[in-house]
């Protein structure tokens, strides 16, 4: 080996050209650990290494926790499983896992009636797949088919879908409220028959498909995009009373049960249906509660 001229003085300046930050942040005090502890060379060699991946893997985590888009605060940890019986937490858990049901484009549907949770466990879930490495996309339905309009008017629909697939989930928050009349939505169509069986989505709606002939623009379409959601996916009926609702009259037992606590529509009176894990799921009836 031919000698190598060191400059220790330099070396700031090379591991800042290398774009080894965490490296040039930490070296002075792990050379001094090494020279005191008497390390062999590689092992300072090697702790160094972990270090710079170990902060590089943390941070793309945070990159892409920004550009998931994710609602603050809404993770499996604030959670409370004993609102949704019918969700177990050890399910969650294996679906933020990741594992073979986003590698099959399996689809997520949550249905419920408002307050019951849909947007936090969808949320949870995604918030789960980022930390465990997957890519994930939160949005609400109407801001993204609002945007996927305007792509089609540019002629650049395909490309703005095409932009998607790089997330392993779409989450498409309250698809209910999108509404034919408002815009032509067979955007929502395209993207749903481009990730079919590639990629998944996970949707929330407060009515399951009974109602959807109000967001697609003719009923063969609703029965074509349902049918492609529904082939591989997972649905989670939460039919339970309204959490928010449920801890508002827990803050105050002084006080009377409020009068809309007692509905006599209270989706806390619905028969819950237990979770159902399906391929070539049937629809389901709508027996859920539009009121918003
Ligand atoms: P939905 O999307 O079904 O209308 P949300 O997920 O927005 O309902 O829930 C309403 C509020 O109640 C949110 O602040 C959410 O964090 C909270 N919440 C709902 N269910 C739970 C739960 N099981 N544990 C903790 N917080 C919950
Ligand atoms: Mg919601």
């Amino acid at each position: 080996m031919t000698a190598l001229e060191v400059d220790t003085a330099r070396l700031p300046l090379l591991l800042a050209e290398l774009r080894l930050p965490a490296i040039g942040r930490m070296w002075p005090q792990l050379t001094e650990r090494s020279d005191r502890e008497g390390w062999p060379a590689a092992r300072l060699l090697a702790a160094l290494a972990e270090l710079e991946v170990g902060e590089r893997g943390r941070r793309r985590i945070e990159r892409h926790l920004a550009e998931a888009r994710l609602p603050p605060g809404k993770t499996l940890d604030s959670f409370e499983f004993g609102a949704v019986p019918m969700i177990s937490k050890a399910r969650l858990m294996a679906l933020a896992a990741g594992d073979t049901w986003l590698e099959k484009g399996t689809n997520l549907l949550l249905f419920g009636p408002p307050g019951c949770g849909k947007t936090h466990c969808g949320a949870a879930i995604g918030h789960g797949l980022v930390e465990n490495s997957y890519r994930v996309l939160f949005a609400r339905t109407t801001d993204l088919v609002q945007k996927l309009q305007l792509a089609r008017q540019a002629l650049q629909l395909e490309a703005a879908i095409g932009k998607l697939d790089k997330f392993d989930l779409l989450i498409l928050d309250d698809l209910s409220y999108v509404h034919k009349d408002h815009a032509e939505t067979s955007v929502l169509f395209e993207l749903i028959s481009a990730r079919y069986e590639r990629r998944s989505m996970l949707i929330t709606a407060n009515q399951p498909f009974g109602d959807w002939n109000k967001v697609f623009p003719d009923p063969a379409m609703t029965i074509a995009a349902v049918d492609r959601l529904v082939h591989h996916s997972i649905i989670f009926e939460m039919n339970v009373e309204s959490y928010r609702r449920r801890t508002a009259v827990q803050r105050s037992p002084a006080s009377p049960t409020p009068s809309h606590s007692r509905n006599a529509d209270s989706p806390a009176r619905t028969k819950s249906r237990a979770t159902t894990s399906s391929d070539n799921q049937k629809p389901l009836a709508t027996d859920d509660h539009p009121r918003q």
